[in-house]
């Protein structure tokens, strides 16, 4: 499979066009149009015979549009395919306040959280730092006319802090001035939480916003519904985040997906105040979306409110997180590893 473009940062290009014998500012150039997500053929200030060493061993797009779907609410979940044939699947989310991108990190996921569709297939592979940036650039020049992209959230099919080495070189190269130049603060990373690349991540000098996917306020509950909670105890992965916290002083999100009956109780609220004692953060509360695989139900819109309201008042930051894409699966936990069942349709 050859290398994508977008996978290098400045220093790389330079040495890539200088090992091809060619002046520096030649990556000056390949960098304008790698942001602009050109093919090869829009390379036109960079000579023939450049563009033939480089065609030898890199591709101009990791990613082609296969369809795309738009909601109601004007979200648009893509299907990409990669250079090797995968599928993956990102989301375009317009709010007022911008236009944000949910990026996937690999091709489905091995976490297998019984809630959410992306690990339903099981982990195929790691996407590349090269194909993450790549559906921000695709979007980003889909969305030129309307304001590019503002807002990058790793929220999408796999887990990022499970190949962790291209999620760290995604948030550099998408956050560069060379490059889409997005600020650290307008990154998100959601982690169904590995403790030791939580605190990696600050150590490598990371201060993007930081969301844990909880879920649940107590080990018992959490490993009903997520098998990392086999591994990490809640106040284990409380402890990384207040590390994150004191590393960055970014204050820390807490994703708590709400499942009727089971996580929204009046115990629940208690035992998410008590856990989350002392640590700078506010909770994310997301009414659970229905997908093919799994029974849990939403509570009422009413309960969730409520629910929001009751952990306020114990002093806890909470709000009910606006969901968008449902309509069109695109929304948190319906994207899935579409290789599978798309291929089924092409091969009908
Ligand atoms: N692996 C990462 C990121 C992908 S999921 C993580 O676990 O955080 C992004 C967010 O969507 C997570 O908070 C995840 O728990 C949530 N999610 C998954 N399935 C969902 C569903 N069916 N309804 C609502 N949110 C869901």
């Amino acid at each position: 499979m050859k290398t994508p473009l977008a996978q290098f940062n400045m220093s790389e290009l330079t040495d890539i066009v200088v090992g091809m014998g060619e002046p520096k500012y030649r990556a000056k150039q390949l960098m304008r149009h790698i942001v602009a997500f050109d093919g090869f053929d829009e390379y036109t200030d960079i000579p023939k015979s450049l563009i033939q060493k480089l065609k030898a061993d890199y591709v101009s797009r990791a990613v082609t549009e296969k369809t795309r779907v738009t909601a109601g609410d004007g979200a648009i979940r893509y299907l990409f395919e990669t250079t090797d044939g995968d599928l993956i699947e990102s989301v375009f989310l317009p709010h007022d306040y911008g236009n944000c991108v949910c990026v996937s990190c690999q091709v489905g996921c091995g976490m297998g959280c019984v809630f959410c569709a992306s690990g339903h297939y099981g982990l195929k592979r790691n996407l590349s730092a090269g194909e993450i940036l790549s559906q921000v650039l695709y979007i980003a020049r889909d969305k030129k006319n309307d304001g590019g992209i503002n807002k990058i959230v790793m929220m999408g099919s796999g887990e990022p802090l499970a190949n962790y080495d291209n999620t760290l070189k995604f948030i550099r190269l998408v956050n560069s001035a060379d490059g889409p130049n997005i600020g650290m603060r307008s990154v998100s990373v959601s982690t169904c939480g590995l403790p030791d690349n939580i605190k990696r991540l600050a150590e490598d000098g990371i201060t993007c916003t930081l969301s844990l996917s909880l879920h649940a306020a107590t080990d018992e509950k959490r490993k009903q519904i997520m098998r990392i909670a086999d591994k990490y105890s809640v106040h284990e992965l409380i402890g990384a985040m207040r590390e994150y916290f004191d590393k960055t002083g970014r204050r820390v999100v807490l994703e708590y997906i709400l499942i009727g009956g089971f996580n929204d109780t009046r115990a629940d609220v208690t035992a998410l105040r008590d856990l989350l004692k002392g640590l700078c953060c506010h909770v994310n509360l997301i009414p659970l979306n229905k997908t093919d695989h799994c029974d849990l139900t939403p509570p009422g819109k009413k309960r969730a409110y409520e629910f929001c309201e009751q952990l306020k008042a114990v002093g806890v930051s909470a709000s009910v997180r606006r969901s968008m894409g449902s309509d069109v699966a695109g929304a948190c936990g319906q994207l899935k590893n579409r290789t599978v069942e798309q291929k089924n349709i092409d091969n009908l």
